[in-house]
């Protein structure tokens, strides 16, 4: 295991941080990691998550889909952890280029982050399907069964569901900052899921630091490794 000496080293002679981040980024801030024995698949619900949060799911079932997400997804009141904030500073002191997420919360923009590349979505955009107008999450939260807009077409959220594409844009925006990355951090996620590993392959840098609870495939390719969660780590790092 690395110590906290040697992560405040690495931040401290890097000037290209790329944080590359998951579900576990997320947790200490009380949103629930899908993938985890204590996430949401141990929630009782007619389908298993996957199978909901899919597009299909979402053409057949949206008054289902919707009872789900505002239950489970919306999580509004939430506030952003020690990570977030830490990273919002790294990316101020102009030591930062990025944060990519697999994450859908919006808490990294709450904590101040400017580029965030998020690979999922945002349950913050919603936009109808017929005109495009957009919707707050606020409205989706207060609508009731299926929200529908003025014009009377389906309001989608701008979540990446089981089954959909990935934002083209997005993706290059994310590719591009990990290449010219110093030094990559990655974060709460145990890189087996789609699309953490392929991405994590265009790092040409100098260190990759990977902060999980648990072991990942990825610890003995990574420079320094810290089985932790991610916010009390970050929290005791001094921006300098
Ligand atoms: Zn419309």
């Amino acid at each position: 295991m690395s110590t906290l000496e040697q992560l405040q080293a690495v931040i401290d002679k890097s000037q290209r941080i790329v944080f590359f981040g998951g579900a576990g980024v997320s947790t200490e801030s009380g949103i629930p990691d899908f993938r985890s024995v204590d996430g949401l698949y141990n929630q009782k619900y007619d389908y298993p998550p996957e199978q909901i949060l899919s597009h299909t799911f979402f053409e057949k079932h949206t008054d289902e889909f919707f009872r789900f997400y505002r239950d489970k997804m919306l999580c509004l009141d939430k506030q952003p952890n020690q990570a977030h904030l830490k990273l919002a500073e790294l990316e101020q002191a102009g030591k930062l280029l990025a944060v990519v997420t697999q994450n859908i919360d919006g808490l990294h923009q709450a904590a101040g982050s400017r580029r965030v590349y998020e690979l999922h979505g945002s349950v913050l955009r919603n936009h109808c399907r017929r005109c495009r107008k957009f919707y707050s999450a606020e409205f989706i939260k207060n609508s009731k069964g299926v929200p529908t807009c003025d014009c009377g077409g389906v309001i989608k959220p701008d979540v990446v569901l089981y089954e959909e594409g990935l934002d083209d844009s997005t993706v290059n925006g994310a590719l591009s900052a990990i290449m010219q990355a110093d030094t990559l951090i990655i974060a709460g996620t145990s890189l087996t899921v789609y699309p953490a590993a392929g991405f994590i392959r265009y790092f040409e840098g100098d260190t990759i630091v990977l902060i999980n609870r648990d072991k990942t495939p990825f610890d003995r390719q990574a420079d320094l490794v810290f089985h932790d969660k991610v916010g009390e780590l970050l929290g005791q790092i001094v921006v300098r």
